[in-house]
């Protein structure tokens, strides 16, 4: 939302041609809603989005980790039990 930087009025989107303006309903300052600032916006929104995305994904790799570890221990500790029972001999 933008405010009008001449009386501080709330300025309504309109359409005019193809491009979207904010205007003033005071004093009729208008002011053109770039592309590029609502590319901005939808950018921002998308990298939220990513984050999120990320988190989930490094949460996948933690629990693929932990079983790859918890596979090793039992690897270890199978290979310490014949070792002792060879030890043992
Ligand atoms: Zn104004």
């Amino acid at each position: 939302m933008r405010f009008c930087p001449r009386d501080g009025t709330l300025m309504v989107p309109q359409k005019k041609n193809n491009t979207t303006v904010l205007k003033c309903p005071k004093c009729g300052y208008e002011v053109k809603l770039t592309e590029k600032a609502r590319e901005a916006y939808r950018q921002k929104s998308e990298v939220a989005e990513e984050k999120k995305r990320g988190v989930m994904v490094a949460e996948e790799k933690r629990i693929e980790y932990d079983k790859e570890e918890m596979e090793e221990l039992r690897r270890q500790l199978l290979e310490n039990l014949q070792e002792s029972e060879r030890e043992s001999d």
